[in-house]
């Protein structure tokens, strides 16, 4: 069967916990309606003003499990002591519909993502500094362990930066979210993305009596 052209693609969203990707993702689905968030499973307990298919879906471990070895997950990874995956049904579902879909994942499942479809822009999200990274976390109401525990995390994350195709500074949120829609914008503009339309024209060109 002749692979359709498909003008959207995945995007992944990646930066160190506490750099901002939970409020730059609600600001861009918001007001771009190209996206749509891609809804993954974890097994860690809901936090105050989470909902269940909304944020995440909250699974069990033998759920998780299952999940893991009927090959419904496009990755996983253990994130601090708590399992999270990405189902293919979710983004799959979104790319047929037209939309970009959004996840914002670790880095290591940005990896395990890209491998699998190519076509996938990764973004890395970065916060303006330390001190801002650590008072969000502290917000948060993260214990002195869990923020150490992150803070960790970000360290070896922030190495791993080189791989993303894209750095936005978060610093604005409302900076940050049109840097993201810039880069769709410039995406979509591949001429990879575009054969249908060059085709097309190709073909009228051909019908002309020169
Ligand atoms: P949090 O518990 O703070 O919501 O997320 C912890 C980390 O797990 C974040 O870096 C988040 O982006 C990442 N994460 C969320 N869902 C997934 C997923 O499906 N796969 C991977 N690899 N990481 C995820």
């Amino acid at each position: 069967m002749k692979k359709k052209e498909r003008r959207y693609f995945p995007m992944v969203i990646s930066a160190p916990s506490g750099g901002g990707k939970t409020a730059v993702r609600a600001k861009l689905l918001e007001c771009d309606k190209r996206f749509r968030f891609s809804v993954t499973c974890t097994t860690r307990p809901m936090r105050p003003g989470e909902a269940d298919g909304r944020d995440y879906y909250f699974v069990t471990h033998g759920q998780f499990r299952r999940l893991r070895k009927s090959g419904r997950l496009l990755e996983w990874a253990r994130v601090h002591g708590n399992l999270y995956g990405t189902p293919i049904a979710s983004v799959a579902r979104l790319l047929r519909k037209g939309f970009i879909p959004v996840m914002t994942i670790d880095v290591k499942g940005a990896r395990s993502v890209k491998r699998i479809f190519p076509e996938t822009v990764t973004v890395f999200l970065l916060p303006p500094d330390l001190a801002t990274l650590t008072a969000r976390l502290k917000k948060r109401r993260e214990s002195p362990e869990n923020i150490r525990i992150r803070l960790r995390t970000a360290k070896k994350e922030i190495k791993e930066a080189g791989f993303f195709e894209y750095l936005v500074m978060n610093d604005r949120l409302e900076g940050a979210v049109s840097d993201i829609r810039k880069i769709a914008d410039m995406e979509c503009m591949r001429v990879s993305r575009r054969r249908t339309e060059i085709k097309r024209f190709g073909r009228q060109l051909l019908r002309l009596k020169l």
